[in-house]
């Protein structure tokens, strides 16, 4: 199955984002609204994304909010939008509001040592260069390997973390291009279930994201939003809507901040039907 939201329905979407007086648009950032890129702190969002965000949060009628894997403040020199928008880093573990408040969940000491643990064995695997350190949480990233490479760096790292994480009860969680020890405590769908109670229930709210720790915010938005899988590729999913970036993410977000300035009894214009680069697809049960 590809699409599960049919053109009316998502339509149908748009019209509420545009009748409601508060809607949420909630996003993840790698992969979902930039490439990846081996210098993580090059990774800018696709061009055409940060101003139509920014002009979204400007109408003031849409939550904009991402959720990341990363430290909730790497995404604050990429984004370049000012004032940032709420911030969940580290998979839902830590909170940056867009008035600068933090709040991180407490490490125990347990996970502490695990975390060291680990560390000690990616030293001692000479992979450090691979390695990504947040509080709570170690990652080993091979994405730009070659995939030899890339299969007998993971055979090597999980070689060790298995035992590690679990006798301090942490998981280890593969995404595209690496692995990720981290506390079992939150996850995506944990930050987005509390975003959730923080709205309106009638208020429309998405998530847009591409990887497998996504696949928690789509579960739990399952039947009260919109669940859209941003990917070149398709895959299984939770997600009822599939979109290839950069295009159709960006007719997405131009559609949504049409949606936006539209006034309440107004009609939206569908702008990713009328793009012939950047067209939805609904080809109900056609894989790419
Ligand atoms: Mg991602």
């Amino acid at each position: 199955m590809l699409n599960t939201v049919s053109k009316l329905g998502l339509q149908d979407f748009f019209h509420k984002v545009a009748r409601a007086p508060q809607s949420a648009l909630v996003l993840d950032y790698d992969g979902t609204l930039s490439h990846f890129r081996l210098n993580r702190t090059e990774a800018f969002p696709y061009s055409g994304v940060t101003p139509l965000l920014q002009e979204i949060m400007a109408t003031g009628r849409t939550r904009v909010v991402l959720i990341t894997g990363r430290r909730a403040d790497e995404l604050i020199p990429l984004l370049a939008i000012s004032p940032h928008p709420e911030i969940w880093g580290i998979h839902g573990l830590e909170r940056l509001h867009n008035d600068g408040l933090h709040e991180i969940e407490p490490i125990d000491q347990r996970t502490l040592d695990a975390l060291s643990a680990a560390d000690d064995w990616i030293d001692n695997l000479k992979l450090q260069h691979l390695a990504e350190h947040k509080p709570g949480s170690l990652a080993v990233h091979w994405r730009d390997l070659p995939e030899d490479a890339a299969r007998d760096v993971r055979g090597r790292v999980l070689l060790g973390w298995l035992s590690i994480a679990d006798r301090a009860c942490l998981n280890i969680e593969e995404f595209d291009g690496g692995v990720e020890m981290r506390m079992a405590i939150r996850n995506k769908g944990d930050a987005m279930q509390t975003i959730l109670a923080e709205m309106d229930v009638a208020a429309p709210v998405a998530y847009l994201g591409d990887d497998q720790s996504d696949e928690d915010a789509f579960r739990v938005l399952d039947g009260r939003g919109l669940c859209v899988l941003v990917r070149p590729q398709w895959r299984e999913t939770a997600a009822n809507l599939w979109l290839r970036p950069p295009a159709q993410l960006l007719a997405f977000l131009r559609t949504w901040l049409e949606a936006c300035l539209q006034k309440p009894s107004g009609s939206v214009r569908e702008s990713w039907t009328t793009d012939r680069d950047a067209g939805l697809r609904h080809e109900q049960g056609k894989h790419a």
